[in-house]
């Protein structure tokens, strides 16, 4: 059988690769065009207090809607944005972005305790990525705590001792840190002891089942007990259901993200959530 279609299979083959670089290259052409065209917009996700349900934060999610392609999603283009350099400018936009926007809500008097971004490990380990922020935390006078940067941990076990010297400059800076996915990373726990983070978040894969797989629910309380005692915080994502909430409240997750609570929303929407006093939605006292 693979005899007889060996020669098939090759040609095929070789079309599906031609098509995806094909693809690849039109997506990258686009998407270099993006910032100067306006299709880039930022969406926030709050992120909730298990406890009382006040808003402790929200995560900037990059948006990029184009005329011929429609939506793209983040997942398929930020790769692509890593493996072309285009991540520093759209990193440095999203950045700029995002700290404006949160000090245009403090002006509102609006009150978000924070605001996170999430850093690539390409943007992260950049010379210049710390001056970047200092610079831009500068030019829109965010406090430098206000603003989180989530790291996956898949990127700071990628080069470990670069990643806690520059974990640590940036910690200097005064901005909070989060590993982001975490779980997925095979992180030892003597590395995390030395990263200066503020907060761990525990992957959406393991959330998805917490309540039916027994392996993903002793992950999940394993991370949360190992943060409480080296006094992290912990954000579940991906929270769905009642069911998963409940969970992940008896078990002492300190925050919690996901659709059951609210999508991504854009900033007008985040400010009316804010503008609600006492707006309250994972069902605490
Ligand atoms: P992430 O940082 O882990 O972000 C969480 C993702 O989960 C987001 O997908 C969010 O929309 C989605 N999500 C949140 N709650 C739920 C839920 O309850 N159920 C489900 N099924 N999904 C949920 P999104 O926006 O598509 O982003 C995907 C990834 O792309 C992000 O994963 C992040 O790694 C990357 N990304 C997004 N924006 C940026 C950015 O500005 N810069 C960089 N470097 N990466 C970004
Ligand atoms: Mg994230
Ligand atoms: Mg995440
Ligand atoms: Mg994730």
């Amino acid at each position: 059988y693979a005899k007889r279609d060996g020669g098939n299979t090759h040609r095929r083959f070789s079309g599906q690769m031609a098509a995806a670089v094909l693809k690849r290259m039109t997506l990258e052409n686009l998407l270099r065009k993006a910032i100067e065209r306006g299709e880039l917009r930022l969406h926030y996700q709050p992120q909730f207090n298990i406890g009382n349900g006040t808003v402790a934060g929200a995560e900037t999610l990059l948006r990029w809607t184009n005329p011929e392609l429609g939506m793209v999603s983040p997942a398929e283009f930020i790769p692509l944005a890593e493996d072309t350099g285009l991540i520093a400018p759209i990193g440095e936009w999203v950045l700029r972005n995002a700290c404006a926007q949160a000090r245009a809500w403090r002006d509102q008097g609006l009150t978000l305790p924070r605001v996170a971004v999430n850093v690539s490990a390409v943007q992260f380990l950049h010379k210049g990525f710390p001056d970047l922020v200092t610079r831009i935390l500068e030019e829109t006078g965010l406090e430098p705590r206000t603003l989180e940067l989530e790291l996956t941990e898949s990127a700071l076990m990628r080069d470990a001792d670069s990643a806690a010297l520059a974990l640590r400059t940036l910690k200097d800076i005064g901005v909070q840190l989060a590993i982001d996915d975490f779980g997925t990373g095979y992180s030892s726990l003597s590395r995390l002891k030395q990263f200066p983070i503020d907060r761990l978040k525990i992957d959406r894969s393991f959330v998805r089942d917490i309540e039916t797989d027994a392996d993903d629910a002793a992950i999940a309380v394993a991370i949360i007990a190992m943060a409480s005692s080296m006094r992290l915080e912990v954000v579940a994502e991906g929270v769905e259901t009642p069911g998963q909430l409940e969970f992940l409240r008896n078990r002492g997750c300190h925050e919690v993200q996901g659709f059951l609570l609210s999508r991504p929303l854009p900033a007008e929407q985040i400010a009316a959530l804010l503008a609600r006093p006492g707006a309250r939605r994972t069902g605490g006292a």
